[in-house]
């Protein structure tokens, strides 16, 4: 591999610097040094305002020409020694032998304003000795998805990884047909994925697992060092935090689109944007990715997919955990806890404070009838929570075609509505059930304008993406139906 561009460390004072990365300490056996190659003339796409505030930096901290050069990958950070690490993992469903950041570079960790710590990241920024066949480069398009989704998610208040920014450049990168090349900068507290535990675990690397266990232990999940067992708590606390995570994606109607072991993160983050979709029908089975011919990702799967995921990430930690019981009861909470989670969403979803058996029928009856008619998942929430606001019926009946079944619910639901009083909010399912997902063909336009150097699309995406709570009348058309040709979409792991 050729590591001869070395970029030349940057010493502005003015601009961001890194520290190393805690992760770094683990030691050579978990990653190889190297630096981001750099590509030609970068130039802006997006930035995350609200990201640069979180971590207190001045609003115009991107204007220094040096601040492009370096999240493009071209200089380093003052304080970066970067790295790329290695992971393995199973992919869909089958054990894929030694991955790792086959085209993402940690360039060292920063604070935010409480003073956490967070990873910074390239992605997109060059070969790796983890890239096997790839050209360790992603393309604007799918940086463009990722950069959008993860600030959408955020805006929807669901774990996951965050972008700072996106830059491109007009080097070439050729997938199904010949694109330009886009480096995200993306933060986290831990990159490590359920598959860093597997790369040691399949290898019969115990010390290893150990340190990389006893490291997330101390760094993320502190409380756990106190248990009888600590893999075991861990594995309990990752499995709970998994479960949550799961019921929200379904409450929220996202789906990841291609949930492997090296794609789960162990913070319980949502990471790795590629062929994901917020549904537009409801449709339990619907696979976003064109590339899964079994539907083993389709969206009403995922809560299961992650279940067997965590029993592989089980089987990586059990020698540490020393008994197979003692794994199997760490795991032995997902359903319970995914139940209970997705019980509390849905009755958020349906204005009620507490999740009881009744609401969670009502939400499974109005699901239900979704599902048989392929409502629009995303406008009928909303529209349901206008009609509660005290906004006419008709526009919710104007999304389901069986009057009759949708009539009865409502008699249902509003009765146990009036029933709980101040225990129901309207207010509160506005603030619930989102008037702006990011879906397939919004992503579209703004890539199609992007790639003609038109941001103007993009930027205001992102706006309306940052607030998906607020009504925006000023982009009606984004809370409206899909266009027709939305439904052509395809998208497959190609990024
Ligand atoms: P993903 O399906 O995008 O999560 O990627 C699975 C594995 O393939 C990871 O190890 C990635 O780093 C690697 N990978 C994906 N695309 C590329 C690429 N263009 N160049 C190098 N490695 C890649
Ligand atoms: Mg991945």
């Amino acid at each position: 591999m050729d590591q001869k561009v070395s970029p030349a460390t940057l010493d502005a004072r003015s601009l961001p610097a890194v520290t190393e990365a805690a992760f770094a300490a683990l030691g050579p056996a978990f990653f190889t040094r190297l630096s981001p190659q750099p590509v030609p003339a970068p130039y802006w796409v997006a930035r995350s305002p609200d990201m640069a505030r979180e971590l207190g930096w001045a609003e115009d901290w991107w204007r220094p020409d040096a601040a492009l050069e370096l999240f493009s990958g071209n200089r380093l950070p003052a304080g970066s020694r970067p790295l790329a690490s290695v992971y393995s993992g199973h992919q869909f469903g089958v054990w894929a032998g030694q991955l790792g950041d086959g085209r993402a570079i940690l360039l060292g960790e920063t604070r935010d304003r409480n003073d956490q710590a967070l990873e910074v990241q390239l992605k997109g920024s060059g070969l790796t000795p983890y890239s096997r066949m790839g050209d360790g480069r992603a393309v604007l398009r799918s940086s463009i998805r990722e950069f959008l989704c993860s600030e959408a998610l955020h805006g929807l208040g669901i774990p996951t990884t965050r972008a700072l920014c996106l830059t491109g450049s007009d080097l070439p990168v050729r997938r199904e047909t010949l694109e330009t090349a886009a480096v995200v900068t993306r933060l986290a507290p831990s990159f490590i994925r359920f598959g860093h535990f597997e790369h040691f675990s399949h290898h019969g690397l115990p010390e290893p697992l150990r340190q990389l266990t006893d490291f997330v232990i101390d760094h993320h999940y502190p409380d756990c060092r106190a248990a009888a067992n600590p893999p075991a708590a861990l594995l309990e606390a990752v499995t709970r935090r998994t479960a949550a995570l799961m019921a929200q994606w379904q409450a929220v109607g996202f789906s990841h689109g291609v949930m492997n072991t090296d794609n789960m993160s162990i913070l319980g983050l949502t990471i790795d944007y590629g062929p994901f979709q917020f549904l537009d029908g409801f449709d339990p089975g619907h696979i976003p990715n064109h590339s899964d011919h079994e539907g083993r990702y389709a969206f009403g799967r995922q809560p299961a997919v992650a279940r067997w995921n965590l029993f592989a990430l089980g089987q990586a930690l059990l020698p540490l955990i020393g008994a197979e019981d003692a794994t199997l009861a760490a795991l032995e909470p997902y359903l319970g806890v995914f139940e209970a989670e997705y019980a509390r969403c849905l009755a958020a979803k349906l204005g009620f404070a507490q999740a009881s058996g009744r609401t969670t029928e009502l939400a499974q009856g109005l699901l239900q009838l979704m599902a048989t008619e392929h409502t629009d998942y995303t406008l009928a929430w909303r529209a349901l929570s206008r009609h509660m606001a005290g906004g006419p019926q008709e526009d919710l009946r104007a999304h389901f075609i069986d009057q009759a079944a949708l009539g009865a619910w409502l008699g249902d639901y509003q009765a146990l509505a009036r029933q709980a009083g101040a225990e129901h909010s309207p207010e509160h399912m506005l603030r619930t059930n989102p008037a702006f997902v990011l879906r397939n063909y919004m992503a579209e336009e703004a890539i199609e304008k992007a790639k003609l150097k038109d941001l103007s699309v993009l930027q205001a995406l992102h706006a309306v993406l940052t607030r998906p709570f607020d009504e925006q009348p000023e982009h009606a058309t984004w809370a409206g139906l899909p266009p027709d040709w939305a439904s052509r979409i395809t998208l497959s792991c190609s990024s």
